[in-house]
């Protein structure tokens, strides 16, 4: 009894020091040794039992390795390094084919582990399609832009309106009355001169398959089923990976579409229209301001892990956020064989019995 007081008493000194996990153990482990010889002595005199005091000290030893092992493994399987295998210090490297101001631009991500020299190339290199420049996709264009994302396509058939900014702030007062395809993309130019911008002002067809396939990776910011339905088809068939949002009222959700490495899409999630009045549009139901700055972040936040392969993505994950309530919650979704849109055909024909 006085040996287990004693290594609480270690480890609380340990805590209030602040001392590493090792120096800790290191600490616990000279205890525990040191009360060899009197817990054998306690033990003829009928307190501690050596016996006693071994197990303690082996199921330490367990709980040190079974640490130990987990934190190895979570070393190994974390980040994502990049897929050219080079060192930390490599990915560090400043890569040759960035220019002095971008260098001094992009110099936060330059020194992130994860994104580094190498990561900023594949940003550079990659050209992403954001659908919709509203709530969700003003927040999207210019984090996107300001990251250095190469190509950034914007396609949007709607007009800047009053009503539009008190959420899309990538719009000035200044711009109302004008496409917002060709707003948003003036105003990611002048954020970034470094990158190409090119605006489609027309709304989204079932004929831009070819659109969607001469980009990287889709975002979605629109807010009807329709165009969310078509975005998700048009993807699935072009095998591009979908990087999904939406909002209402206080609540948004962000998620990675990708069937063709093995995630769900929109459909295997949602096969049905929701019933009419379900899932009003912003204008009918409302929208806190601050809210699509929140989820269209997010999304681009997804979108630059997506492209430079770091950190672990929302593919299978679906991420819902309550700004009432400031909470968040990650529910797991999958695939369905069945789905009409992104499933086998095998899968989805009668299965017999
Ligand atoms: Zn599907």
């Amino acid at each position: 009894m006085l040996g287990l007081l004693f290594l609480i008493g270690a480890a609380l000194t340990s805590w209030v020091f602040g001392l590493s996990r090792l120096m800790t153990w290191l600490v616990l482990g000279v205890v525990w040794l040191a009360f060899i010889p009197i817990s054998g002595q306690l033990g003829r005199l009928g307190g501690d039992s050596l016996q006693g005091w071994m197990v303690l000290g082996f199921l330490g030893l367990a709980v040190f390795l079974y640490q130990s092992g987990l934190r190895w493994i979570r070393g190994h399987v974390g980040p994502i390094e990049p897929e050219t295998g080079e060192t930390t210090a490599e990915a560090q490297a400043i890569p040759p084919g960035l220019s002095d101001p971008e260098i001094d631009r992009y110099a936060r991500h330059l020194v992130l582990r994860e994104i580094g020299g190498p990561g900023q190339m594949r940003l550079r290199d990659a050209r992403v399609l954001v659908v919709g420049a509203g709530g969700l996709g003003a927040p999207i264009c210019l984090y996107l832009a300001a990251a250095g994302i190469g190509h950034i396509t914007v396609i949007d058939g709607d007009t800047v309106s009053l009503s539009n900014l008190q959420r899309q702030v990538i719009f000035r007062s200044d711009q109302q009355g004008q496409m917002k395809a060709a707003a948003a993309a003036a105003n990611m130019a002048a954020l970034n001169p470094h990158i190409a911008v090119e605006p489609v002002a027309r709304a989204l067809t079932e004929d831009d398959g070819s659109l969607i396939a001469a980009h990287d990776l889709v975002l979605d910011g629109t807010d009807d089923f329709e165009t969310r339905s078509l975005v998700n088809r048009l993807c699935v068939r072009a095998k591009v990976p979908l990087l999904a949002g939406a909002i209402a009222q206080w609540e948004g959700q962000v998620t990675l579409y990708d069937p063709a490495h093995g995630g769900p899409c929109l459909s295997c999630l949602f096969p049905e229209p929701p019933a009419r009045g379900l899932a009003p549009a912003c204008a009918e139901a409302g929208v806190v301001g601050a809210l699509p700055g929140v989820i269209g972040s997010q999304m681009a936040l997804e979108a630059i892990k997506h492209l430079t392969g770091a950190g672990l993505g929302l593919r299978g994950r679906l991420l819902v956020y309550d700004g009432l309530y400031g909470e968040t919650r990650m529910i797991g979704i999958e695939k369905r064989g069945d789905c009409p849109v992104c499933g086998s055909p095998l899968e989805a024909g009668p299965k017999a019995s």
